[in-house]
């Protein structure tokens, strides 16, 4: 754990002090999020505020930042991923007030009354993750399409299987039953 950041907190009372966190955390303190990267190394910084909205919601604001090396779904090599994702939660108790939610906010249920401020920054770098990563065509080292001939190996070149028409498979079909 870093720098006096308490671990979990209680976000009413936050919210009515309208305190803010401005911290980084090492990417190794977040195990959920390491299982989807090559590298553990390198740390997140991230700002959080909460504070109350019109309605008297309690509210997460801020953003976390963080360079995470995924792997390429094509090459299979690091890619290095700069991500800058903006932080917006409504506290909520019960999954139902989700649906009173304005738009621009997701929810976060906070059930016992504590959160925990790492699992905040952790969800939110999780769901920046694309689904799939993959490089930019030109920096990707397997490049496919234009380099025909180039006899790669370990290209699956599959071009030559054959897909019977399934016309002919019903003749065929046909005729064996005919006979
Ligand atoms: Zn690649």
């Amino acid at each position: 754990m870093s720098s006096g950041l308490p671990e979990f907190v209680d976000p009413w009372r936050l919210a009515d002090r309208e305190r803010r966190f401005s911290d980084a955390v090492q990417l190794s303190e977040l195990p959920r999020l390491c299982g989807a990267l090559l590298s553990e190394s390198g740390e997140a910084a991230f700002r959080l505020e909460f504070m109350r909205d019109e309605k008297r919601r309690v509210r997460i604001k801020g953003n976390v930042s963080a360079t995470l090396v995924v792997q390429c779904q094509r090459c299979l090599g690091a890619l290095q991923l700069d991500v800058d994702s903006a932080i917006d939660l409504a506290v909520i108790e019960v999954e139902e007030e989700a649906e009173r939610l304005p738009e621009e906010c997701d929810p976060v249920v906070v059930e016992e009354g504590l959160i925990r401020l790492l699992d905040i920054v952790e969800d939110e770098l999780i769901l920046a993750l694309p689904q799939v990563a993959m490089h930019d065509p030109g920096e990707c080292t397997m490049d496919f399409g234009d380099s025909a001939g180039s006899g790669q190996p370990g290209l699956p070149e599959n071009s030559e299987t054959t897909v019977e028409n399934p016309f002919a498979v019903l003749a065929r079909l046909k005729s064996t039953q005919d006979s």
